[in-house]
């Protein structure tokens, strides 16, 4: 069985964590648009220099520097049994996009699990976390972001029938074990 996911949550939801767990797991790939880009951003190749200030004021980087970096990864070979997309999509024309080209490869994602967490829990977490775009007006915009841009996603793949909402103020075991409960 293949394991095709895509984990939608707010900054500080446990996405980055849970996909890292998941994907040693079931030995596939964890695809974090956000890691690509710091990455990018510390070697300073020339996406990490057009991405860097969008993503120190909280800003989605423009989609047209996201969308090849997916359909590229997404066409690596260590795809084939797999893959957890973690940031991605996160805007209904990224949605979108993820749709067709999926479609274009005769693929699915198999889930769309959303880690729910609310925000005071949110706050606390991210304001303890070491990422220089972990500070208070930071944090502040990118909730924002998430509100306006990233939750219509929800919605679009509620409308699908695909999503699967998990409880994500639990422990870390906790989360771990209701994910794979939901995938199995
Ligand atoms: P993350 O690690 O997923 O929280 O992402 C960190 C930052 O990278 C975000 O605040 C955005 O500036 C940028 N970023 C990550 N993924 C995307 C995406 N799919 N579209 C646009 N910007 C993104």
């Amino acid at each position: 069985m293949t394991k095709r996911l895509i984990f939608l949550g707010p900054p500080g939801a446990g996405k980055g964590t849970q996909a890292e767990i998941l994907s040693q797991e079931y030995d596939i790939p964890h695809i974090s648009t956000g890691d690509t880009l710091r990455s990018a951003v510390a070697q300073k190749t020339p996406l990490g220099n057009q991405a860097k200030d969008y993503m120190d004021r909280g800003e989605l980087v423009p989609d047209d520097l996201i969308l090849n970096l997916i359909q590229e990864r997404l066409l690596e070979p260590d795809t084939d049994r797999g893959w957890i997309l973690d940031g991605f999509p996160r805007n209904i024309a990224q949605a979108k996009f993820l749709d067709r080209l999926l479609a274009k490869l005769d693929l699915a994602a198999d889930y769309v699990l959303y880690l729910a967490v609310p925000d005071e829990v949110l706050i606390s977490r991210l304001l303890s976390r070491q990422r220089r775009d972990d500070n208070e007006d930071t944090i502040r915009r990118r909730l924002e972001v998430y509100r306006h841009d990233t939750m219509p996603v929800i919605d679009f793949y509620q409308e699908q029938d695909s999503l699967k909402t998990i409880d994500g103020n639990d422990s870390m075991e906790a989360v771990t074990a209701a994910l794979k409960k939901a995938i199995s």
